[in-house]
């Protein structure tokens, strides 16, 4: 089969939207129409070589599509239906996912290093040599090979370039609070940084009915965002003394649960500096995994308990229905999360867009 995808060529060069190829599929694997495709800042960081990306690839891991052909073993979908992709493929019985982790899956967890889709051979061809998946997605293309596991049903009800988001950045957000921190009704939550993880993090913290709902940004437009999603108050630290102005919010303590989204030193520090003693502090943003970074040591006691999480502890065959079900029963939003929809000839233009911070999602759409 032929189709157009985005293709990273190599480290540093724009993408280019080639004519490539899928083989025919393996016992395990499904076949899908891509129908819209989320542009993630973690794309970005593989363009950019932040993430060690095998190439060539094809881009994309925050997909929706319709079902289009299955393996001979496939058992969880069939031709027609309607899902979200996971980037967390997971067997359910390696040690990890025996200890309810399945994003570290014995199984699975080379495929995003060897840009495969869990058992080595590339399913992908451009110009008749082997080209790579992304985190074992590739949606920023016409057509995806996907395994089953990454394969998740959702109801057919929910339009696809909302139903995409559930994929990555819903999903790393909401989970960080429900799955992850498992923040409790009445607590206190804060969100440092409210880009896509960081407003799904507030929308998280409102499905576990947190009161208040701290959100801290740079920018008033992502503030009034997070607002519209359910944040009680809302900090600029160009303008807030955002640590003593959360204290006061919480009865002088700091929040019960804060998380970071925000990347990088500043707000890793800002959120655990007003995390409260004995509260749980969830880092969600990232930092170029090579670099050091300095914090100060007195944040770090007083029996904080300190997670990283990189998709919310999902367990994408539970979490996804879940969430398109609250998202069709008014209680999770995303329209408000999508500022643009491009065509994929548009994705270089769409990727300056999250490089500059001016957008929260662009949505490819495929007709
Ligand atoms: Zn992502
Ligand atoms: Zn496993």
């Amino acid at each position: 089969m032929e189709f157009k995808a985005a293709v990273l060529e190599r480290v540093g060069a724009p993408l280019a939207v080639r004519t490539v190829k899928a083989g025919a599929l393996g016992p395990f694997d499904v076949g899908v129409r891509m129908r819209a495709s989320g542009l993630c800042h973690t794309d970005l960081e593989a363009m950019h070589g932040a993430v060690a990306t095998r190439v060539p690839a094809v881009l994309g891991h925050e997909g929706a599509g319709i079902v289009d052909a299955v393996g001979a073993a496939v058992t969880a979908v069939k031709p027609g239906d309607h899902v979200v992709c996971s980037w967390n493929p997971h067997c359910g019985h390696c040690f990890y996912c025996e200890q309810d982790v399945p994003i570290l899956c014995d199984r699975h967890i080379g495929a995003h290093r060897d840009g495969t889709i869990g058992d080595g051979a590339p399913r992908l061809a451009l110009d008749g040599a082997p080209l790579h998946h992304f985190m074992a997605v590739s949606s920023h293309a016409e057509y995806a090979v996907v395994t089953e596991a990454s394969a998740i049903k959702v109801p057919a009800e929910i339009p696809f370039d909302r139903a995409c988001l559930i994929g990555c950045g819903v999903m790393t957000g909401v989970g960080g609070a429900v799955r992850m921190a498992r923040v409790s009704p009445g607590a206190s939550a804060l969100v440092v940084g409210c880009g896509a993880v960081g407003l799904n993090a507030v929308q998280g913290a409102v499905i576990a009915r947190a009161e208040p709902i701290i959100a801290v940004d740079l920018s008033a437009h992502r503030l009034e965002l997070a607002r519209k999603l359910g944040a009680t108050d809302l900090l600029n630290p160009t303008r807030d003394d955002v640590i003593a102005r959360v204290r006061q919010l919480t009865h002088g303590r700091g929040a019960d649960f804060a998380f970071e989204a925000g990347g990088g030193e500043a707000p890793l520090q800002l959120t655990l500096e007003a995390a409260r003693p004995g509260g749980t502090i969830v880092i969600l943003g990232k930092t170029d995994p090579s670099k050091h970074v300095s914090l100060r040591f007195g944040s770090l006691m007083g029996e904080k308990r300190i997670v990283r999480s990189s998709y919310g502890n999902a367990r994408p065959q539970r979490d996804f229905p879940w969430l398109a079900r609250l998202y069709l029963e008014g209680k999770l939003k995303l329209d408000e999360l999508i500022d643009r929809r491009i065509a994929l000839d548009e994705i270089n233009e769409g990727f300056d867009g999250v490089k500059q911070g001016s957008l929260v999602r662009a949505v490819i759409q495929f007709s």
